[in-house]
């Protein structure tokens, strides 16, 4: 079994904004670009384009309605990769130190050349975020772009997680969780961010900034009036009629 850090010098995560996700996957897609270019080599695609296709991904985006107690209804869009534990089950269960967190910065990692693919760490982790590559024998997770946030090669600015840099709702952002005083730790704060199941015990250093509940009154959403389809109806009835001929 493998131990964690007493404690580490930085909390490098991510905060997830719940309130503006739109559920658009770039971040999916972005991750696994990033990825299998680069450090981990390519992810496995297994039938990409047939009915069941599958495949190693770091980050998922699922989505979830809800119903509030005013009977109003919205769609919550929750993306999910590693959280980056700080009391990482995945780590401890480990049997031979593949699967391990840094002191420098808190980040999660498995050393691909100790993995024996007994997939022990994906059964501890509450949260499904592990990933095997059935194809490599090994097991794979979110490094949180180890390879993209210490490259000295790109601008400051793209020294971000390939998922952060590529939202286009600005839902994502990162950097030190362990910093009282970092724009990311006043952000959870101040929007009362949460834990992912705080009942695990696994304190994750990511953290999720709860969707608002819309205001929407009932006389400002307007009805629109379907046009008549039928043969004698209008602009649709006439295209209903040219598509039967
Ligand atoms: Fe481990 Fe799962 Fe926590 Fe990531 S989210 S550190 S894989 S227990
Ligand atoms: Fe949500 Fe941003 Fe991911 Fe799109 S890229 S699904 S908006 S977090």
């Amino acid at each position: 079994m493998t131990s964690l850090p007493k404690n580490t010098e930085r909390k490098l995560g991510l905060v997830i904004d719940l309130d503006v996700c739109v559920g658009c996957h770039a971040c999916s897609v972005n991750c696994k670009e990033w990825n299998t270019s680069g450090y981990h080599g390519p992810l496995t695609d297994t039938n990409p384009y047939g009915e069941e296709p599958s495949g190693v991904w770091f980050n998922r985006v699922h989505s979830y309605e809800l119903e509030h107690t005013n009977g109003q209804a919205q769609t919550i869009y929750f993306p999910k990769s590693c959280l980056h534990c700080e009391d990482a089950p995945c780590v401890t269960v480990c049997p031979t130190g593949a699967s391990y967190k840094r002191h420098e910065d808190g980040i999660v990692l498995v050393d691909e050349d100790l993995c024996i693919g007994c997939k022990l760490c994906s059964w501890a982790c509450p949260y499904g975020a592990r990933e095997y590559d059935s194809h490599e024998g090994v097991m794979k997770k979110c490094t949180l772009c180890i390879d993209k946030i210490y490259n000295e090669n790109l601008p400051e600015e793209s020294r971000q997680p390939a998922c952060v840099s590529t939202c286009p709702a600005n839902a994502r952002h990162f950097g030190d969780l362990g910093d009282p005083e970092s724009e990311l730790s006043k952000k959870v704060r101040e929007r009362g961010g949460f834990d992912l199941m705080p009942e695990q015990k696994t304190q994750p250093i990511n953290k999720y900034l709860p969707p608002r509940t819309r205001q929407m009154k009932p006389e400002l959403i307007q009805k629109t009036e379907l046009e008549d389809a039928s043969p004698e109806g209008g602009f649709l009835g006439w295209i209903d009629q040219i598509l039967g001929n």
